[in-house]
């Protein structure tokens, strides 16, 4: 059963000149895309930057206003309600933010930053929110200690731990988690990916998980989608996904992750120039200007997200 379901989600920017206020360019940041994700599972989004990640998950969260589509939360479709309806299922969905330095407001408690929510939607009395910040600590890993100390006394990955227990203190369904380790060590990384999903075994919680690169995406992630300048060119079961990429973009990102057995060898695929502006994006698949095996046909003709649920790309390669 799904809990998300994403329909031909657009979210374009129009540039203007501030004297002039006329239109210079629109910016298609998210172009069309679609997807879903099942309950207590972990879809991926992987994609540089630039390719319409975070835009994707403002739009799911409401921080952005999409240009069209819809996303629907257990069916019912959260971009049309109001805002007086949105705060009600508000706790629902929560977030990870990438820079644990920067989401926790330095003059504030934990105490305080923890029962802010708690406050806010309600979730226990009061009298509880002692007891309740203690247990979302302890949840986090941290101790009733650090109730009283600011955010400046913590660690980058203890500050994720925060940030973590802020999300999870209204019991969400649905966390996004926009690049929620690679502010920190790579020592600290793998800690903090183990806690996540630990909490989402316990609390049967459904994450979009975003990054830039495939080894944290491999690590967490049941489903993966890969986006290329603000849509989804292939997307399908973690495993098929990272054993068996078809579409060159998935291929060349695979093979610039890094691999932990030095005696295996992998070939990098080396893309040439830089993502294209998404103020003018390529004619037919959006992908030809850096793609090794670019065919006449895919200059003109945009190629559609085919197959089965399991797996989908969108390739002039790949037949059906
Ligand atoms: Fe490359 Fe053509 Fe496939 Fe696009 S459609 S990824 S240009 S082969």
């Amino acid at each position: 059963m799904t809990i998300i379901d994403v329909v031909d989600l657009k979210k374009y920017f129009t540039l203007s000149t501030p004297i002039l206020e006329m239109e210079t360019g629109v910016v298609k940041a998210v172009n069309g895309i679609s997807f879903h994700i099942n309950h207590g599972e972990t879809l991926g989004l992987v994609g540089e930057s630039g390719s319409g990640k975070t835009t994707t998950g403002k739009l799911i969260l409401r921080l952005l206003k999409p240009t069209a589509g819809k996303i629907l939360l257990e069916g019912r479709d959260i971009s049309k309600i109001s805002d007086r309806e949105f705060r009600a299922i508000r706790k629902d969905l929560q977030v990870v933010f990438q820079n644990p330095y920067a989401s926790l407001d330095p003059k504030m408690t934990i105490q305080d930053i923890l029962t802010q929510p708690l406050t806010i939607h309600k979730i226990v009395q009061p009298l509880e929110y002692s007891k309740e910040v203690v247990r979302l600590l302890n949840l986090v890993g941290l101790s009733k200690k650090d109730a009283n100390r600011f955010p400046h006394e913590f660690s980058g990955g203890q500050r994720q731990r925060i940030g973590i227990a802020r999300a999870i203190s209204t019991k969400p369904k649905f966390i996004v988690c926009d690049e929620p380790v690679s502010a920190l060590d790579v020592s600290i990384q793998s800690q903090i990916l183990n806690l996540m999903m630990d909490l989402q075994r316990e609390f049967k919680l459904s994450y979009l998980f975003i990054a830039h690169g495939l080894n944290v995406i491999k690590h967490v992630s049941n489903r993966v989608a890969v986006m290329y300048l603000g849509k989804i060119v292939e997307v399908g079961n973690a495993e098929t996904i990272f054993n068996t990429p078809k579409h060159p973009y998935t291929k060349a990102l695979i093979s610039a992750s890094p691999i932990p057995d030095p005696d295996i060898k992998r070939e990098r695929i080396i893309l040439k120039d830089e993502i294209p502006s998404p103020i003018n994006i390529p004619t037919g698949c959006t992908f030809h200007t850096r793609c090794a095996e670019c065919m006449d046909i895919c200059r003109s003709n945009e190629p559609e997200l085919q197959g089965l649920d399991e797996h989908q790309i969108a390739c002039h390669l790949v037949n059906f």
